[in-house]
């Protein structure tokens, strides 16, 4: 078979470090879940009790330890939220929550930036979050653990720090759909794949990112992630 040529350069393959190992973890796609902690829904105006929905970044919006993160344009009001992301292993459809663990490599923090105002006034007018969610170094991530090593966290703290002041702080065990949950409705959706990412949702205590800010995102079992905006 001969090697395809292309009549524009082909993308790279996007990949995440894996915690003690040499082999990255290529990304397919990234899924993110919104309003998936009661108090972190009320802050943002709404009751808890909806079934969870989805939005997506796009793969090269994933920024790796140690970068930092330009502040970016048409935004004056960004916003951090830490989050326990999921990384997958096998995809599929109609995934049954039972089966839905077995699908997953392992978890990462990350922060899914936002900007908060382009999102208020999407929201108002009706329209998508794109401009809101997926924009360049839009997606802060640590490296991923595998669950081979850590397990299917259920609980556990997840906190984020701006400049060493507490910000956000609440629990895993808060989260409205649990990650098996999230799983079987996301992948009712879309065909999910090996290399899909699924952004959790944030607690409660979301709040502005200045230039020149160190924001720190940690999860019990997993460490720390530092993101300074430049
Ligand atoms: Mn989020």
């Amino acid at each position: 078979m001969t090697e395809p040529s292309y009549v524009v350069p082909p993308p790279p393959c996007v990949s995440v470090e894996v915690r003690d190992s040499t082999a990255r973890f290529p990304v397919h796609r990234v899924y993110c879940v919104g309003r998936n902690y009661a108090a972190h829904a009320r802050e943002m105006g709404h009751d808890d009790r909806e079934p969870p929905f989805f939005f997506q970044k796009n793969p090269d919006d994933l920024v790796a330890p140690g970068t930092p993160v330009p502040y970016p344009p048409e935004t004056a009001d960004l916003h951090h939220e830490v989050e326990l992301v999921v990384a997958l292993a096998e995809g599929g459809s109609n995934i049954a929550v039972e089966d839905a663990l077995s699908h997953v490599y392992g978890y990462a923090i990350g922060l899914d930036l936002t900007r908060r105002d382009v999102q208020a006034e999407a929201k108002k007018a009706a329209r998508p979050w794109a401009t809101a969610k997926a924009f360049a170094h839009s997606a802060p991530i640590g490296a991923i653990v595998p669950a081979s090593t850590l397990g299917h966290p259920k609980s556990g703290r997840l906190t984020a720090t701006v400049n060493g002041a507490p910000r956000q702080d609440g629990d895993l065990a808060d989260m409205i759909w649990s990650v098996p949950e999230i799983i079987a409705h996301l992948s009712r959706w879309f065909v999910l794949a090996p290399g899909d990412l699924i952004f959790t949702g944030t607690p409660a205590g979301v709040g502005e990112l200045k230039r020149g800010d160190v924001v720190v995102g940690a999860i019990e079992g997993l460490g720390e992630l530092e993101v300074s905006i430049a």
